[in-house]
């Protein structure tokens, strides 16, 4: 039986890989220090046989240690993410992210274990030809702002995967993620879709920013999830970087006229200027779309649900939180336990 360890686990795609995962009858670790990730993720499968956590920062190196050592594959997936944390907390960022992956790396290759890496697609930076093709240039803005941090961070991650892949053969898979969504994700770190939909409910305006002309592509985690587990299983996926991410293109105006319709909500449309959102300077991406004939020629995999489909997903998810306390972190006290892994 394989047994994979997770890190970031309790985080929104963490938490559903880990119910994949354990319903294909895996055994499943989860590590994380629940900066923000929830315990609320991984409650449900507390008990479940199989299925262990330790509440613990990847970046110590005893935990990592024994939790590498008893497992077969590591998807490391823990990092500091949301462009508003990433804003305000730039420090956190660039340590977390770098410092996480030595440790995980530095860790696989004492065992020779097989990692996943979870990147981005902000690598791209302000690329202009589209879609996005993983072998593209990396078009990163100026170091004096801070949201360009989280791209050099997770391109350094990336390098540092290749280079063990490269000099010591460790079997490296990186992962590059474009505006994965869905239940448990959380607003509070800056992502759009669980905002439009909590201020939808709430009858609080949507605030959109710039102009709403920018564009994304939002892909569920089911499928996301889906395309890390068939990865980690297919041997000719080491040492290669996958785009995974959907080709349904919206702008974020349509967006918030979507979200306010299909929850029946009567929310004003907002437009807030990016340097009020964020900060002075803000330097935000027009469009950004991936190419993923790498991962369907590979294991044939694409999206199959629907932009429409997730929306109402995510609207059932806090339709329900709001009957039990809503989008609050829990448990922040819980790092002071041992946890039981
Ligand atoms: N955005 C918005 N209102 C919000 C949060 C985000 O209009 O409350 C915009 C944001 O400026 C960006 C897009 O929505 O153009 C996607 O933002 P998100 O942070 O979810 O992802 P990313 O910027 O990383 O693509």
């Amino acid at each position: 039986m394989t047994h994979a360890l997770i890190t970031g686990g309790a985080g929104f795609i963490g938490s559903h890989l880990a119910e994949r995962l354990l319903a294909a009858g895996q055994q499943v670790t989860v590590i994380d220090n629940l900066s923000t990730g929830r315990f609320a993720n991984i409650a449900p499968l507390e008990g479940q046989p199989g299925f262990r956590y330790a509440i613990e920062d990847i970046r110590n190196i005893h935990v990592m240690d024994r939790l590498v050592s008893e497992c077969d594959v590591i998807y490391h997936l823990a990092a500091a993410v949301g462009v508003q944390k990433i804003v305000s907390q730039p420090i956190e960022t660039i340590e977390v992210n770098i410092g996480g992956t030595e440790v995980v790396l530095q860790t696989a290759r004492r065992y020779r274990k097989k990692v996943l890496i979870a990147s981005t697609s902000e690598i791209y930076g302000k690329g202009v030809r589209f879609p996005f093709h993983e072998d593209d240039d990396s078009l990163l803005g100026p170091t004096t702002r801070s949201r360009w941090s989280y791209a050099a961070s997770k391109a350094i991650d990336e390098f540092l995967a290749l280079a063990y892949h490269k000099q010591v053969g460790l079997p490296v898979v990186i992962i590059r993620l474009f505006n994965t969504v869905g239940p448990r994700q959380t607003g509070q770190y800056g992502m759009v879709l669980p905002r439009f939909v909590q201020a939808a409910l709430a009858g609080e305006p949507i605030n959109v920013y710039g102009d709403g002309g920018q564009s994304r592509c939002f892909c569920n985690v089911r499928d996301v999830v889906a395309a890390m587990h068939a990865l980690a299983e297919t041997p000719a996926a080491v040492g290669q970087v996958f785009n995974v991410g959907s080709q349904e293109e919206v702008t974020i105006l349509d967006l918030a006229e979507r979200v306010r319709a299909r929850a029946g909500s009567t929310s004003e449309i907002r437009f807030i200027p990016y340097d009020e959102a964020y900060e002075a300077g803000f330097e935000d991406f027009r469009r950004r779309v991936p190419s993923i004939d790498r991962i369907r020629a590979l294991i044939g995999w694409q999206p199959v649900i629907s932009l429409d489909e997730t929306i109402d997903q995510i609207i059932a998810y806090y339709r329900e939180e709001l009957q039990h306390g809503g989008d609050q972190p829990q448990g922040t006290d819980i790092g002071a336990h041992p946890g039981r892994a």
